[in-house]
């Protein structure tokens, strides 16, 4: 399985781009402005959107993707999310104000867009790829999702801020790769707690309940631009002098549009 970070950044500027993953050509989790870097060709070919909730960073590209290539398709792209995340797409994207409503153009008998409810714990299968929806814990409802590979599972925490369910699911799971935000630096960890996102100092709490025996690659996402550096040294710091059980330093990474994850 290959995931193509298409975008994995907290904001835009040039060359940020926000959330968006593409699972073997077919899949895309998220649909944050990196979409937007795909050919026509690329985005014809995604029959599946896995939202992990409603907001704009991670849904921005979707509507404008859709009116892209839905001519070009004979099957409607299939989105899915929470049922809350898509009744907000309803009402406040797809409201034929701000956009088109796709799931009843051209016809609601053949649409452009079919929307599929998920609930957390689900073990979907996509396209012949297992995934299942995981919990998140954000201003909005969210959830992350684990996607299975050859090697294991690639999880991606989605947005979130402290979340115990997650690491109680994920430590059952052969995990290959994690994925996982920290949105902001220690300094603005006031405003992460109140955002419901992860900061270094509430990252290395979080990393404290993963199981140590099963130690993998952990690629950090959805840093501010401004803040990449400060945040990556100030998760290297406590990485450093708190392993938390582990033998050594966690293997933790920083995550950019353009890498591709081989699972
Ligand atoms: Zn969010
Ligand atoms: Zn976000």
């Amino acid at each position: 399985m290959k995931v193509r970070v298409l975008g994995c950044s907290g904001a835009i500027a040039r060359d940020c781009r926000t959330t968006s993953f593409l699972i073997d050509g077919r899949i895309l989790i998220d649909a944050g402005t990196g979409a937007g870097d795909l050919t026509l060709d690329e985005m014809q070919a995604i029959d599946h959107v896995l939202l992990t909730h409603s907001h704009l960073d991670h849904i921005a590209a979707l509507p404008l993707m859709l009116d892209a290539v839905s001519s070009r398709r004979l099957q409607p792209v299939q989105v899915h999310a929470l049922p809350e995340t898509i009744a907000a797409l309803q009402a406040h994207v797809f409201n034929n104000i701000i956009w088109p409503d796709f799931s009843r153009i051209p016809s609601s008998a053949a649409p452009f867009v079919r929307y599929s409810a998920v609930a957390v714990g689900q073990l979907l299968r996509i396209a012949g790829v297992a995934i299942e929806v995981l919990p998140a814990e954000h201003t909005v409802p969210a959830v992350g999702y684990a996607v299975q590979g050859e090697a294991g599972w690639w999880v991606y925490s989605g947005d979130t801020g402290r979340n115990p369910a997650f690491w109680r699911r994920v430590n059952q799971i052969p995990m290959a790769v994690l994925v996982i935000e920290t949105a902001f630096s220690n300094r603005e960890s006031a405003l992460a707690e109140r955002a419901l996102h992860l900061a270094p100092h509430i990252l290395a709490q979080e990393l404290a309940q993963l199981n140590p025996a099963r130690p993998c690659p952990i690629y950090i996402t959805h840093t501010k631009p401004s803040e990449t550096a400060l945040i990556m040294e100030e998760i290297r710091r406590f990485d450093a002098c708190t392993p938390h059980g582990f033998d050594a330093p966690h293997d933790i990474r920083w995550l950019q549009a353009g890498d591709v994850l081989s699972i």
